[in-house]
């Protein structure tokens, strides 16, 4: 199933794609709940729940005029990996991480399908970078590593946005604050339910901009995978259903390339993930 927010003038509606429209959830069967973090709350008992309903549902949004928001638009966490493909390490002149490198984002930095990335007056090299998301389903505390995947919710596109001269160059190397100023974190179109995902790790990922292919490489590529991640960050914390893991981005970034490539207003990225979709937001000065 493909779980979608809409932005309505009654706040967010939580939807499932179905033959060809978005079908609100809530007004389909009102003891579902209206987000899709409630949604994946409710396991694969809520799927089914939600899938039984579709048929039936009365209020259906056309997705051509449909205002996407970020899937889960509510998480209580946004988690982020660095350098988690081998070979952006390499290209960004840094160490292979023998554990994951953590950061995190704020949910004001999130946008859906088709919002612009607001390039901040404070940057000056602001670049691109696709990745695969997880979206957590079930939620938990040291959850050992042969278990994780049933705490899969499901996966999303994600464009992890960063303003290179805040990660590095600012004292002490402010990764957080380059991450995540706001539209920094593009996510969607939809989470695609995890059981339409047989292997997230072989899916091709890329990353276009204005037509271009920047970013082309697997999630085979992984360093950390998604069960080795959900073990080793619930030791940290508690995972909550809709908590978003943004898993790394693969080579060919902006900043590695000579001259540096930095997104100007009027750009278009587009990033595109096997079986998930692609995630296509403008870009434009703030
Ligand atoms: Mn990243």
């Amino acid at each position: 199933m493909q779980l979608l927010t809409v932005r309505t003038e009654h706040g967010p509606r939580a939807c499932a794609a179905w033959q060809g429209k978005y079908v609100d959830l809530n007004a389909a069967d009102p003891s579902l709940p209206n987000s899709v973090k409630g949604l994946l709350a409710l396991g694969a008992e809520g799927l089914r729940r939600a899938g039984a309903a579709l048929p039936g549902g009365g209020v259906a949004f056309d997705p051509a005029s449909a205002e996407l928001m970020a899937p889960v638009p509510d998480p209580a966490k946004i988690v982020c990996l660095g350098l988690n493909y081998r070979d952006h390490a390499i290209e960004s002149g840094m160490d292979i991480p023998a554990e994951p490198i953590l950061f995190s984002k704020y949910a004001t930095a999130l946008i859906g399908q088709g919002a612009a990335i607001l390039l901040p007056k404070e940057s000056s090299e602001v670049d691109y970078e696709a990745e695969m998301v997880i979206v957590v389903g079930r939620g938990g505390r040291d959850i050992p590593v042969d278990r994780a995947m049933e705490h899969v919710g499901g996966y999303a596109v994600g464009h992890d946005v960063s303003a290179r001269d805040w990660q590095l160059n600012k004292p002490g190397k402010q990764w957080m604050a380059g991450k995540t100023f706001d539209t920094f974190a593009p996510v969607g179109p939809a989470v695609v339910t995890a059981d339409e995902v047989p292997d997230p790790h072989a899916l091709g990922i890329r990353l276009r901009l204005n037509g271009v292919t920047m970013q082309d490489s697997s999630t085979s590529q992984l360093i950390f995978r998604v069960d080795a991640t959900i073990a080793y960050l619930s030791k940290i914390f508690t995972l909550e259903p809709g908590d978003l893991i943004f898993t790394g981005t693969p080579p060919g970034v902006g900043m590695a390339r000579k001259p540096p490539v930095w997104l100007k207003p009027g750009d278009v990225a587009e990033v595109e993930i096997d079986g998930l979709g692609t995630l296509r937001n403008p870009v434009a000065a703030r």
